[in-house]
Parts: structure tokens; sequence; C-alpha cells
């Protein structure tokens, strides 16, 4: 119920809340400046008429900036919070108090200070010495105003040291909220930097650097987060295969280092935009790569490998040298519940060796599973 009343109030966007409260906290200074109005008219030290009128417009002010803030319409200016334009008013209506409490001028004064702090935690530093000026110059002006027009309410001896104080205390709030915004620039500044720092880590922490897939160490969490998915849920059963280029070596020997290296990473982006989304595909070393595919059996598996394997023939594999379509041999083993990952992933590379044996340039599941006893000990 409460949260729902506050809900309607305050809105339900949390910034828009923060700016709301805030404003809604700087009526705290107008509740003081209209109780220093009230007190002194009912003493009959100032005109009840002006007080009542100016507590009206104060009134009237705080209404105004609540309803540009719930509706929203503040968002459509730069600085949606308008804590500048808050602070210029609420320094207008404390000024234009000062003007009018007779012998009770100097309480409404330290208002002055109180609303320029209400800045200090989100002015940027030119509107705070804007803030700052303004109190400065629009006090200065009301005061020289007041001796002339009230020489006995507003002496000049007594203005003089009011302006003083004015001078003295509200320039040292702005040059303070100035410097707390730019350390909060600074700090951001850092935050950002410290952000891109740890997305770079993270993608040298898991990405190969040469065909940009994931690299083995990203690949053995992949693994270990599918196990214990596994071990959760069924339906998660999932089975790896590891993809050994045929006769690499040559290309190397016969095209150069440079060449191979272009062929590994076509290689890795076909075969990357060819898996589905849920299955994964890293680099597994050299010019292995390991692909785990979930949800899908070992034959379903298989037939996807084929699928990438007739589709390399179209695929250019080194642009100087079109005719170059090196063909792979594939491991495949279907993981075991319970089972060790290592046990799985030494299956897949018995299937590839004997794919190799095999004569290249196919895929070898390999079913039978390593007995249990070997697969513990290798924890
Ligand atoms: P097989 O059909 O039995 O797999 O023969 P192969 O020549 O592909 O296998 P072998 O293991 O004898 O050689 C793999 C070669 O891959 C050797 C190595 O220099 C090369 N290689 C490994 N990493 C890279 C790399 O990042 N760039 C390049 N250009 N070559 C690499
Ligand atoms: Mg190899
Ligand atoms: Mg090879």
């Amino acid at each position: 119920m409460i949260q729902r009343l506050l809900a309607v109030l305050l809105s339900t966007d949390s910034k828009q809340r923060v700016r709301i409260i805030r404003s809604l906290m700087a009526a705290n200074v107008y509740v003081l400046c209209m109780g220093i109005m009230g007190f002194a008219s009912q003493q009959g030290l100032m005109r009840a008429d002006e007080a009542g009128l100016l507590s009206g417009l104060i009134l009237l002010n705080v209404v105004v900036w609540y309803g540009l803030l719930r509706s929203g319409l503040n968002q459509r200016f730069a600085e949606p919070s308008l804590t500048l334009p808050q602070i210029l008013a609420a320094l207008t209506w404390i000024v234009a108090a000062y003007a009018i409490t007779g012998v009770f001028h100097g309480a409404t004064m330290m208002l002055l200070t109180l609303v320029l702090v209400f800045g200090i935690f989100n002015l940027h530093a030119r509107d705070a010495k804007i803030a700052g000026a303004y109190a400065v110059v629009l006090t200065g002006i009301v005061m020289v105003y007041k001796t002339v027009t009230d020489a006995v309410g507003y002496p000049v001896a007594l203005e003089s040291v009011h302006f003083a104080l004015v001078v003295s205390s509200v320039p040292t709030i702005s040059v303070l909220t100035a410097q707390l915004s730019n350390l909060r620039t600074r700090l951001r500044t850092k935050q950002e930097e410290l952000t891109q720092a740890l997305d770079r880590i993270q993608v040298l922490a898991t990405r190969d650097e040469l065909t940009g897939l994931y690299n083995r160490r990203h690949m053995m969490s992949v693994l270990d987060e599918h196990q214990r998915r596994l071990s959760r849920s069924s339906g998660h059963d999932f089975c790896l295969a590891i993809l050994d280029l045929d006769f690499f070596k040559q290309i190397n020997d016969t095209h150069g280092h440079n060449v191979g290296d272009e062929v590994l990473r076509n290689f890795a982006s076909h075969a990357a935009a060819m898996t589905r989304e849920t299955d994964v595909l890293a680099r597994w070393g050299g010019e292995e790569f390991m692909l785990v595919l979930v949800g899908t059996t070992a034959q379903d598996a298989e037939r996807g490998i084929q699928r990438l394997r007739d589709s390399l023939r179209n695929v250019t594999m080194a642009k100087d040298h079109l005719a170059l379509h090196p063909s792979f041999s594939a491991g495949l083993s279907a993981y075991q519940p319970g089972e060790n990952l290592a046990a799985c992933i030494e299956r897949a590379d018995k299937a590839l060796y004997s794919a190799k044996q095999g004569g290249r340039n196919r895929t070898v599941i390999w079913s039978d599973v390593v007995p249990s006893k070997s697969s513990t000990m290798e924890g």
C-alpha cells in the first residue's frame, strides 16, 4: 500500500525518484524561510500580506518543480536533474525574503549557504560558480537597494557585515562544489578506463588471438559448466568433437607460415558461422579445434560435421591460393553422465587418431567408455 503510494508520488524510475526526493528535500529550506516570515509577521515585525504573498509564491514554486520532475518533462533538458535552475530559483526566493523580513532579515541569510550545499553532490564545477556568483551579486544588489530605501531596517553598517559574510562563505561552498565535481569526473574517467581494461582482459583471457575463437582455457570452463548442468538436470547432454586439419604442416612448408595462419583464420570463421548458437567452437591448439554440441547425439553431430566438411570446398582458405582446400579429420565422443571430462576428451582424441589412421578427411565416433576406474583416477 505504502509502496504503491510512493510509486505514484515519487515514480518507479530510480533516477527520477532520486531527483524528486532531492527536490522535495529542498523544501526544508523553504519551510525554514516561511517559518521565519510567519514568526516575523506574527511579531508584527514585517507585513503579513508580504509574508503571505511570498509564502504562496514559494509553495507554488515547490509544486512547479515537483510537477516538472514527476511528469518527466525534466528529461527533455540536457541536465534532467534541473539542479542549477532549482538552486537559482531558491536563491531568488531567499533574497526576496531577505528584502522583506525587516529586523529579522539576518536570519534568512544562512539559508543562502544551505541552498548552495544542495548542489555539492551534483552541480558541475561551472554551474557551482554560476550559482555562487548569482548569490553574491543578487544579495549585493538587494542590500544596496535596501540601505537606500529602508535605512532604518537595513543600516549600512549591518549590511556591510552581512555582505562580508556572504562574500566570504558563498565562494567557499562554490569552490568546494567545483572540487567535488572535478573529483567525480576523475573518478568516472578512472572507472571507465577500468571497465575497458577489464573487458580487454576478459577478451585476452578467453579468446585466441589468431582466430578470435575461444581459447582452450575458456573451452575447459564451458565444458565444466555443461557437466554441472547435466548433473543438475537431464536433457543437457552434450558431445564434443576435436577437428584437426589434415597435412597442415605441408601448407606451412609449401606456402609459408603466413598462409598457414590465413588458412587457420578462414577455417575458424567459416566453422564458427556454421555452428548453431548453442554450440561452442574453440581453438584447442595449433591446427586443432574443439566443438561442443549441446542436446545432440553423436550421430547428429557427425552429420553436422559432414556438412561443414562439404561446405569447405566452396570456401576460400587463402586468397592467393584459391585451389587450397585442406580437409580435416574429426574425433567425436558423447559425454557420459557422471564421467570425468578428461575421459570424454580422451575418447575424442582416440577417435581423431583413428580417423587419421583410417585415411583422414573423415569423422570417427568413439563410443567405448573408458573404464570408470581410470576416469576417476584422473581427478
Ligand atoms: P595430420 O594430418 O596428421 O594432422 O598432419 P599435420 O601436418 O596437420 O599435423 P602436425 O601435427 O604434423 O603439424 C601441425 C602443424 O601445425 C605444425 C605447426 O607448425 C603448425 N601450426 C601450429 N600452430 C600454428 C599456427 O598458429 N600457425 C601456423 N601457420 N601453423 C601452425
Ligand atoms: Mg594436430
Ligand atoms: Mg593436423
